[in-house]
C-alpha cells in the first residue's frame, strides 16, 4: 500500500532572458542544473529545452528556478526551447513523487517520462496530393489520368500510394500528373479518427448496469478508487467501457492499463466494436515512430484513448480524466529493474495528484486491494455472474500419487481421457503449464553434472525447437553439447521434467491427429503472432492449445471447454510470501478460460496436494474463504499489507567487494522503532548476469516512512563505484 502523495508544489512562473533556470535532465543524477536564458527567450516551468551537458546536446526539462550553484562565468545558456506543450504540471508532481517513494533519482523517473526523446520535435508532415490547376484540355487527358483527377475531386487529398490504389492506376501515372503541374503534393498531418462515444454499448444486465452508473459518476467528481470484481467474463470490459465513454463525452483522456500486450490483441478488436476507432497504444512491441507518435499524441491532447504496458503511467497526458488498471493483480505491473515501481500503486498516486477517478479491474484482486476495500478507502463494483448466465467451470482435483501419468509422461489418465473425450466431441481444450522450452534441465546420466549457466545460478533450459539451452534470467544461449561437458561422456544427457514443448510431444505420441499449437512467448512474439493465434483458434483450426501463462488472461475462446492444469503445484513452492496468493491467481485465471460460451466448461487440477488450500479454493470456488486466510496470515505476520518491505540488493562483478559493501550496510542498518532489517544474505538469485548479488530486506511498521528511512540509511553509507545498489520499496519477487 502506498502513502497518500504528500502534495508537491510545482509552479509555472515564467522566466525571461538572462534569468537563470534549473533544469532536469533524464539522467540518473541528483538535481537540476542551471542554464541561461537567452536574449529573445522566455521559459516556463515545465518546458522542454534543449541544453548543453558536457561536450553533447541533452533535452531536459525546465523543473523550477536556478539554484546559483554555478558561478555566472560557467553558466551556459539554454539553446533551445522544443515546440511541443510543457509536462503538465501533475506530470511534474508524479515525477517528484514517484523518485521520493521509490527512492530513485529525479532524472532517472523523468527518463522514463521522456523516453522517446524525438517526440519533441515536431513530425515530419506527410505529403499528400491535391487537384492544383483544372487541366487546359481536359478532351486529351488518358482513362488513368481522369481516374485519379475524378478521386480528388470529391475527397481530400491522399499519399500518393492511396491515390493511386483508389484511382486503380500505376505510381507513374501520379508523377506524370504531378509532372503536369494538375495535381500538386501538399503538407498534411493525418489525424485518426477519435473514438466515438455515442455509440451504444450492449445492452447491459442489472448487475452492469449498476456498476456502470457508478463509474460514471466518479468521471469527473475528483479522486476515487472502485475495484471492478467479478468473475471472469461477466462484462467488466464492457462496464468500464462505460467509464471510458463518459471520460471521452467530457472531453478528457483516458488511460487503460493492460498487464501483457500479447492479450491486447482480443482487446483491440472489442475496443474498435465499442468506439469505432483505435486507440493510441504504447508498448514496448511498437516500432520508435509509433511510440513517438503516440507521446506526440498524448502531450497534444488529440490521443483521447491510452492503452498500453506499465510505462504508459509515465505519459505527459494534458488532461487525463480516467485511469482503469485491468487485471490490476497481475505482477507483470512491478518493474524490477532502473526505478523499481509497481504501476498499480503509482497509479492510485497519479488519479490522486491528477484528482481523478481510477478502476482496478480484476476477477482475483490482490490482497492489497481487497484489503482497501474492506477498510473503506477503495469502493467496490461487483458483477457475480457470467454475461449470459454461462455457467462457471466445473474444478476437480487430480491426485497425482494416485492418478498418475504414465513413466515418461505427464498427463494422468483422467486428463488424458478428458481431453479425448472433449476434443472428439468438437471443442476445444487448453493445456496449461507454466514452463517454457522442452525440459527445464538437463543432466549427465553418467555424472550427475547438471547444465547451467555460466552468468546466473539457474538451470539451463532446453529450447528442442531450436536445439538450443536457454538460460530464462539473462538470454544466455548455447546449443545442446553431443557430449557432457563435465565427464565427456557421449549420449549421455538426459532431459529432466517437463517443458510445453516435451508436452506437445507426449500429446502427438498419444493423439496424432490431434492438431496443436503452442502459445508461450517463444512463439508469440509479438501482437501480429497472438492475433493470428487468436484467428487459428476461433476458426477452429486448433483442437488443443499448449500454452504458459501467456494464454492465461483476457482471452475469450467459446469453444474452449476444457482447462488441464498438468503442474498447479507449480508456483507453491520457494516459500515467496506470496505464493499462495499467486498461484490461486494464476489457477482462477486459467480456469476461466474453460466454458465461457454455450458449452459448459471444466477445469482439471493435476497436484501432489489435493488438501492444500489453494486447491481447495479452486474446487470450492470460494475465494472469499481462502482470502480471508490468507489475510489473516498476513496480519499475523505483520506482513504486507499490514507491514512494510523494501529490499536492498546489492551487486557487482567483484564478489568480495559486494560482500564487503553489503556487510557495511548491514552495519549501519537503521535502528528506528519499528523497523527491522534482515541480512546481508545471499540473494536467491546469488548470481545474475554474471552480477553478484546480496540482499538485506528491510521490514517496518505499516506507518514509517520507509523511503526516508532508506534514504537516510544510503546517505551514511559510501560505497565503491563498481558496486551497486538497488532499492525496491513494496518489492513483490524476492528473487
Ligand atoms: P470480463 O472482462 O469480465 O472477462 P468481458 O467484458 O470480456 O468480461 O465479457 C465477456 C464476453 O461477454 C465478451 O465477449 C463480451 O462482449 C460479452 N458481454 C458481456 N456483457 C455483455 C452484454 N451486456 N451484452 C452482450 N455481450 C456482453
Ligand atoms: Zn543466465
Amino acid at each position: 500500500m502506498v502513502e497518500c502523495p504528500a502534495s508537491v508544489a510545482v509552479s509555472a512562473s515564467r522566466h525571461r532572458s538572462g534569468e537563470r533556470v534549473g533544469v532536469l535532465l533524464p539522467l540518473p543524477l541528483g538535481g537540476t542544473y542551471d542554464y541561461r536564458i537567452p536574449p529573445g527567450m522566455a521559459l516556463s516551468e515545465g518546458d522542454f529545452v534543449r541544453v548543453p551537458f558536457g561536450a553533447r546536446e541533452l533535452a531536459g526539462v525546465v523543473w523550477g528556478p536556478g539554484s546559483d550553484a554555478v558561478g555566472e562565468d560557467r553558466l551556459k545558456d539554454v539553446l533551445d526551447r522544443y515546440d511541443v506543450p510543457p509536462l503538465p504540471p501533475e506530470s511534474r508532481r508524479f515525477v517528484h513523487w514517484v523518485s521520493a517513494y521509490t527512492v530513485h533519482s529525479l532524472g532517472s523517473v523523468l527518463r522514463m517520462v521522456m523516453s522517446i526523446p524525438e517526440a519533441l520535435q515536431p513530425p515530419k508532415p506527410a505529403l499528400a496530393y491535391a487537384l492544383s490547376h483544372p487541366p487546359d484540355d481536359d478532351t486529351r487527358l488518358t482513362p488513368a489520368r481522369r481516374r485519379v483527377l475524378d478521386v480528388l475531386a470529391d475527397g481530400p487529398p491522399r499519399p500518393a500510394t492511396e491515390l493511386a490504389r483508389e484511382a486503380g492506376v500505376g505510381p507513374s501515372v501520379i508523377k506524370g500528373l504531378a509532372g503536369a503541374g494538375l495535381i500538386a503534393a501538399v503538407a498534411v498531418r493525418p489525424v485518426p479518427p477519435p473514438p466515438d462515444w455515442r455509440r451504444p454499448g450492449p445492452t447491459l444486465s442489472p448487475a452492469q448496469t449498476r456498476a456502470a452508473q457508478a463509474l460514471r459518476r466518479a468521471v469527473g467528481a475528483g479522486f476515487a478508487v472502485t475495484l471492478v470484481d467479478g468473475v471472469p467474463g461477466s462484462g467488466k470490459t464492457e462496464v468500464y467501457f462505460e467509464a471510458i465513454a463518459e471520460a471521452l463525452e467530457q472531453g478528457r483522456q483516458a488511460l487503460v492499463l493492460l498487464p501483457e500486450i500479447a492479450l491486447g490483441a482480443q482487446w483491440l478488436t472489442r475496443f474498435h466494436a465499442r468506439f469505432a476507432a483505435e486507440p493510441a497504444q504504447w508498448h514496448s512491441e511498437l516500432t520508435r515512430g509509433q511510440r513517438r507518435r503516440t507521446w506526440r499524441a498524448v502531450a497534444e491532447g488529440g490521443a483521447s484513448v491510452v492503452v498500453g504496458a506499465r510505462s504508459a503511467l509515465f505519459l505527459p497526458f494534458r488532461d487525463l480524466g480516467l485511469i482503469v488498471v485491468d487485471e490490476e493483480h497481475d505482477a507483470s505491473f512491478k518493474q524490477d529493474d532502473g526505478v523499481a515501481y509497481n504501476a498499480r500503486d503509482m497509479a492510485v498516486v497519479r488519479a490522486r495528484l491528477g484528482d481523478l477517478p481510477i478502476a482496478l479491474v480484476s476477477a482475483t484482486p490482490s490482497l492489497e486491494t481487497v484489503v482497501n476495500v474492506d477498510d473503506g478507502r477503495y469502493g467496490r463494483v461487483h458483477l457475480p455472474d457470467r454475461h449470459a448466465g454461462a455457467p462457471l467451470p466445473r474444478v476437480t482435483v487430480v491426485d497425482q500419487r494416485v492418478d498418475r501419468p504414465p513413466r515418461g509422461g505427464w498427463l494422468s489418465p483422467t486428463l488424458r481421457d478428458a481431453l479425448a473425450e472433449t476434443v472428439s466431441g468438437g471443442s476445444q481444450a487448453l493445456l496449461f503449464l507454466n514452463r517454457r522450452g522442452y525440459a527445464p534441465l538437463t543432466l549427465c546420466r553418467t555424472c550427475g553434472h547438471r547444465l547451467r549457466c555460466p552468468m546466473c545460478v539457474a538451470w539451463l533450459v532446453e529450447h528442442r525447437l531450436i536445439g538450443r539451452l536457454q538460460c530464462h534470467h539473462c538470454g544466455y544461449s548455447a546449443p545442446l553439447p553431443d557430449t557432457c561437458p563435465s565427464c565427456a561422456a557421449a549420449d549421455s544427457l538426459a532431459a529432466c521434467g517437463p517443458g510445453v514443448e516435451r508436452l506437445a510431444e507426449e500429446v502427438t505420441d498419444l493423439f496424432p491427429e490431434m492438431r496443436y499449437a503452442l502459445a508461450t512467448s517463444d512463439t508469440l512474439t509479438g501482437p501480429a503472432a497472438a492475433r493470428d493465434l487468436v484467428r487459428r483458434i476461433e476458426a477452429h483450426e486448433i483442437d488443443v492449445v499448449i500454452g504458459t501463462q501467456i494464454v492465461a488472461k483476457g482471452y475469450h475462446f467459446p469453444l474452449l471447454t476444457l482447462v488441464g492444469v498438468v503442474d498447479a503445484d507449480l508456483g507453491l513452492t520457494g516459500g515467496d510470501l506470496r505464493a499462495s496468493e499467486r498461484t490461486y491467481q494464476l489457477l482462477y485465471q486459467v480456469a476461466g478460460r474453460a466454458g465461457r460460451a454455450e458449452r459448459p466448461g471444466r477445469v482439471i487440477l493435476q497436484t501432489y496436494m489435493p488438501e492444500h488450500p489453494v486447491m481447495a479454493a479452486m474446487v470450492s470456488g470460494e475465494r472469499s474463504r481462502f482470502v480471508a486466510a490468507e489475510t489473516e496470515a498476513r496480519r499475523e505476520l505483520r506482513m504486507p499489507p499490514f507491514g512494510r518491505l523494501a529490499a536492498l540488493i546489492v551487486s557487482g562483478r567483484d564478489e568480495a567487494a559486494v560482500d564487503a559493501a553489503a556487510r557495511a550496510l548491514g552495519r549501519a542498518a537503521p535502528a528506528d522503532d519499528g523497523v527491522r532489517v534482515l541480512g546481508p544474505a545471499p540473494a536467491p538469485m546469488s548470481l545474475l548476469r554474471g552480477r553478484h548479488r546480496r540482499r538485506l530486506l528491510l521490514k517496518a511498521a505499516k506507518n514509517v516512512a520507509v523511503s526516508a528511512v532508506i534514504r537516510r540509511w544510503l546517505a551514511t553509507v559510501s560505497l565503491p563505484g563498481s558496486v551497486r545498489v538497488q532499492v525496491d520499496v513494496d518489492p513483490l519477487s524476492f528473487l
